[in-house]
């Protein structure tokens, strides 16, 4: 069966009893047993609850691997990978990535003592270099967010299992229908699936998918026992966002690739860092690893324009955090979703006040082009700078 087609008839897509072409929402906590210890496969739905089951199995084929699990958010998707660590350990993280991913290594395991080392994780010397006698996984992020660096998946796994380390890849800015990390050797898959999968910008929650069942069955312990598990209705909702996800990719994609060729020909912009622009770092990797270049991306004013004044000046596009959705969002990264890194740190990072992120949606790319635009002569025209640049 193509892609295309696994993402409308999954197994579980319907309900057998009824024929009902949704499965229906068990919008229930706990179930009645025929006996003490004897029941239908659920007891209580932190456990186990059969919306949550369909959605489970659903994410696992898509990403090629046998096991999934659904979580509250991404961030407790990622805390329970992140609980797979013990005591001790170290991990190497992409530079740069997600803030709240750099929060929870940062201000929350780091009480535990497990300790992060943040390296360009597109630069394979810098990441043996970062290997300690205790690293035991490395946590990849490509594209990573918003600087659009690209880490060669293939190539992390092969040095980490060398190392005997696990590799973990946020797959959120790209999904499953662009980029397959567990076909390319990773172990464990993360999503946060409030962004393309939802799609729509209606639900928080967060994917994991693993070949490996001693992995699974770890997860899987975590999951019941700390419990950050999606509602049957949340998992519901995402389902159905989930079936679009090609025809909105597609569009939303299409679109980027427009606007990113736009906006390389605008005075105003500096640079645009897009995976589908050869000029980009690691083009030629994502190529190898990713069936497109996604619906995402940054660009660098130039020094003279406030780029603040810029997205306060857009009316069409969602002045946002958040991404992936059928909206298109624009973000000021150093101030909205990287607000938690020390500005020393963004700095060397290049995630300064000039960067804009673009998530694509799909609307019409002319009107999304013409109010880009209008934006930029308002700021550059009599904008008004709102902060100082230094
Ligand atoms: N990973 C990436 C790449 C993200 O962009 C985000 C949120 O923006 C997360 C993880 C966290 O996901 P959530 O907001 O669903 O907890």
């Amino acid at each position: 069966m193509q892609r295309a087609t696994k993402l409308i008839h999954h197994p579980g897509c319907y309900c057998e009893h009824t024929g009902a072409v949704n499965f229906p929402i068990y919008e229930v906590s706990t179930f009645k047993q025929d006996g003490v210890g004897t029941n239908k496969g659920y007891d209580y739905s932190r456990t186990r609850n059969p919306t949550r089951d369909v959605l489970e199995k659903y994410i696992a084929t898509l990403e090629s691997g046998e096991y999934g699990f659904a979580f509250s958010s991404g961030m407790s998707a990622i805390t329970a990978c992140l609980m797979l660590l013990g005591v001790g350990d170290h991990i190497v993280a992409t530079a740069g990535l997600y803030g709240g991913t750099f929060r929870v290594l940062t201000t929350v395991f780091n009480s535990f003592n497990i300790s992060c080392s943040f390296v360009d994780t597109g630069d394979l010397h810098a990441v043996v270099g970062a290997f300690r006698e205790n690293t035991r996984a490395v946590l990849v992020e490509t594209p990573s967010n918003p600087m659009m660096r690209i880490t060669d998946i293939r190539a992390t796994v092969e040095l980490a299992h060398a190392r005997n380390a696990l590799v973990m890849v946020d797959n959120t800015f790209m999904s499953p229908w662009l980029q397959r990390p567990i076909e390319l050797g990773a172990d464990i898959v993360i999503h946060s699936a409030t962004k393309f999968l939802s799609g729509h910008s209606d639900v928080i929650a967060g994917l994991v998918v693993t070949d490996d069942e001693g992995l699974a069955s770890r997860i899987q312990h975590i999951q019941n026992s700390v419990g950050a598990v999606p509602s049957p209705f949340d998992c519901w909702v995402l389902m159905r966002g989930i079936k679009t996800l090609a025809v909105r990719l597609a569009h939303a994609q299409a679109s980027a690739g427009r606007i990113a060729e736009w906006l390389m020909g605008r005075p105003e912009v500096e640079r645009v860092l897009y995976p589908g622009l050869d000029s980009l770092d690691g083009f030629e990797v994502n190529k190898g690893q990713a069936d497109g270049p996604g619906a995402i991306l940054s660009f660098l004013l130039r020094d003279d324009v406030c780029a603040e004044t810029f997205v306060g000046s857009v009316s069409l596009w969602t002045l946002a955090v958040s991404l992936g959705a059928v909206e298109s969002i624009i973000t000021l990264s150093s101030k909205m979703t990287h607000l938690c890194y020390p500005r020393e740190e963004l700095a060397k990072l290049g995630i300064g006040d000039d960067l804009v992120r673009l998530s694509v949606g799909i609307e019409d790319v002319e009107d999304l082009i013409a109010d880009l635009e209008s934006a930029l002569k308002k700021t550059v025209n009599g904008g008004v700078r709102q902060y100082d640049k230094t």
